[in-house]
Formats: C-alpha cells, structure tokens, sequence
C-alpha cells in the first residue's frame, strides 16, 4: 500500500519564489501521485513563520485552489528551526513519511523520487542531503561554514556533515524520535545526527537560491 508524505517547507517573506516553488513540488507530488508510489492524501504544507509580505495570503490561497496545499501560521516570526519543528509537529500527525525543505528552490525537488525509493526499498530511517560545491555563495560565508563545522567536528561526539542542508526525507519513527527531543534552541542539524537510526547521504551541486 503506498504512504503518505508530507513536504513541509518552512517560508519566511517568500512571495516571489512561493507560486514557483508550489507549482515545482505539485509537478513532482502529482507524479508520484500517478505512479502510485504515494498515497493521494499526501501534501504539501507550507509554513509561514510569521513573514511581513504575501506570504500567508498566498499559501491561503493555494489551500483555496487546491486540497493538495496545506498551511501552517505561527503566531510571530519564530526562526527557520522553529518553523521546521511545528511543520514536522503538524504533519507527523497525518503522514507516514516527511520530507522537509526550503522554499527558495535551493533543494532540488528533482531528488525526491530518489529519496523515496531509498527509504522503500533500501529500509533506511532517513535520507540527508550535503552540498558537494557553495559555488555561488559570498567567500566569507563558505569560510565560516567550513570553520563552524571543523570546530563542531572536534568538540562533539555527533558528526556533523560539512554541507548538510536541511532537505531530508524521513520516516515518521525517525521524525517521532527528532520530535521527542524537547529543546527549545534547537540545531536541528546535530539532532538529526544525534537520534541515530539509518541514514543514507545524497550529494548535490549548489543551487542558487531563486
Ligand atoms: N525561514 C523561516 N524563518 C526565518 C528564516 C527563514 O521559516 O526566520 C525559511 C525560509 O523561508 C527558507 C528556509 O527557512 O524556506 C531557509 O532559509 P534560508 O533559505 O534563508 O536559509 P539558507 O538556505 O541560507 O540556509
Ligand atoms: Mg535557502
């Protein structure tokens, strides 16, 4: 029987790329849809973390045209990891599976039907992805990501892998052991490496952000 994913996308002032990216991942949803290698109450849920432009009114209105699109407002502007957990808290409740990504086409919804076929066939906890290139990022932010990270690496027992985005496909088990953990400044990046289980690491080429 195929399962239900939930593609939750944290958006914060998002109203340019919102229309683009909804119409990318419906394409990508639908397909797997028809090639019933998801169930057809999967969604698409974006959350809008208390941004200043259209944002909400735009997700408002794609809930409007279309049952596959699905919202979240928090309260304030509550900052990327917090919008991720109250996506994750929402949809866990509905889905079997939850892939969670920007909104800024930065993560390549090309990848998703790799990743689902990982989790379905190869019986891994979760799928991550890593940057292999920061091509087209500003020198001094590649810098200090890669010092960030070196630094981690030799003082936590965690790994931590230089590059990793925050686009990850995840069993609700893996998603349920991610939810337990109840810190409120949260580094979601050490989480996922924290809890343990089966994951499996897909690299790709910098995209930049639309
Ligand atoms: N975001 C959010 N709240 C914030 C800042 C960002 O929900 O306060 C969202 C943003 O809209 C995007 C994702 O989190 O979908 C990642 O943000 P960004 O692309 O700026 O991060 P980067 O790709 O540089 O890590
Ligand atoms: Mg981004």
């Amino acid at each position: 029987m195929s399962k239900t994913l939930y593609i939750v996308v944290p958006c914060y002032n998002e109203q340019e790329v919102l229309p683009e990216t909804a119409k990318r991942l419906l394409e990508k949803l639908q397909s797997l849809v028809l090639k019933n290698k998801i169930a057809d109450n999967s969604r698409i849920m974006f959350v809008n973390d208390g941004s200043k432009d259209q944002t909400w009114s735009m997700i408002k209105g794609l809930c409007e045209e279309n049952s596959v699109f699905a919202g979240v407002n928090l309260s304030r502007n509550r900052g990327h990891q917090n919008a991720l957990l109250a996506g994750m808290a929402t949809a866990v409740k509905y889905a079997d599976m939850i892939v969670t990504m920007d909104a800024d086409l930065q993560d390549p919804p090309m990848l998703l039907p790799e990743m689902l076929r990982i989790i379905r066939e190869e019986q891994y906890d979760s799928v991550a992805t890593r940057r292999v290139t920061r091509k087209g990022e500003p020198p001094i932010r590649s810098f200090c990501a890669r010092q960030f990270y070196h630094i981690m690496n030799k003082i936590s027992d965690v790994e931590l892998m230089d590059g990793a985005r925050d686009y990850r496909f995840m069993t609700r088990k893996y998603v349920n052991a991610v939810l337990s953990l109840k810190e409120f400044n949260r580094f979601s990046k050490g989480i996922f490496g924290w809890v343990g289980f089966r994951t499996k690491w897909l690299s790709y080429h910098n995209v930049e952000r639309a």
